[in-house]
């Protein structure tokens, strides 16, 4: 779906008020906090800010944030895990304005890690922004999840292929999906006024996924560690503008 002028101008806001989630919930992680109280955090913004939580309810989901820290790759439940030094987490925010949603999400160190655990979290971002740079009027919507794998396996990692990104407007998971691989078809052409959530899961080993039976939390089979980075971004004349950035 093409959104007009008006309608970008509204996740815009709605993105930055993700962007301050992010902010303000990456801000808070340190040894000793639960990830209970960075969903508070986060509720903080949201109230701050007049915007709607786009993960609580959905579908019965307890919190405005998902919290998922080393093996959990994505839909984490906030709650008594004590965040510790040496962890990475992801932390997955969303928020709706005046109807139109925002949806992104960073991997942050706790302390020091491991010179490949950086590499993880550093590639993985790299990944997003390679994605991102594929949206652009006249390309294929495939070419993002072409450009990510390119750099998540040539730095030696995999990709997770069962959970994928979204286009993105008055719903949170609009079609079409936004596979973070080549799926074999080159998908829809991109024009001036998509919007999509590029979202790279990317593990240190195997793709492989499993559901824990929370009915949510998602890990990798294997037990490797898993980093996610996600941005909202609109395909304009102008090339594409990340939405998900403070403003
Ligand atoms: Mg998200
Ligand atoms: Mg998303």
């Amino acid at each position: 779906m093409r959104r007009r002028p008006d309608e970008i101008a509204k996740m815009r806001k709605a993105g930055r008020v993700v962007a301050e989630m992010l902010e303000v919930t990456s801000g808070g992680v340190r040894p000793g906090v639960t990830t209970a109280q960075l969903d508070k955090l986060a509720r903080e913004v949201l109230e701050r800010r007049g915007a709607r939580s786009n993960f609580l309810g959905y579908h019965g989901f307890p919190a405005v944030i998902c919290t998922s820290p080393n093996n959990v790759i994505v839909h984490g439940i906030p709650g008594p895990y004590v965040v510790q030094e040496g962890d990475i987490i992801s932390l997955d925010c969303g928020a709706i304005i005046e109807g139109y949603h925002g949806d992104a999400a960073v991997t942050v160190p706790v302390g020091e890690v491991p010179p490949k655990v950086d590499k993880l979290i550093r590639v993985t971002e790299e990944a997003l922004q390679a994605g991102i740079a594929q949206l652009v009027e006249g390309n294929r919507l495939h070419d993002v999840g072409l450009a990510v794998q390119t750099v998540a396996e040539g730095a030696g990692f995999s990709v997770v292929k069962g959970y994928v990104g979204h286009a993105i407007g008055t719903q949170m998971h609009e079609d079409p999906a936004v596979p973070n691989y080549w799926p074999g078809t080159p998908g829809p052409k991109l024009r001036t006024g998509m919007v999509f959530a590029v979202e790279p899961m990317v593990n240190v080993g195997g793709e492989e996924t499993v559901v824990m039976d929370d009915g949510w939390t998602v890990v990798t089979v294997d037990g490797s560690l898993s980093a996610h980075f996600e941005h909202t971004i609109a395909v304009t004349d102008d090339g594409p503008e990340v939405l998900t950035v403070p403003g």
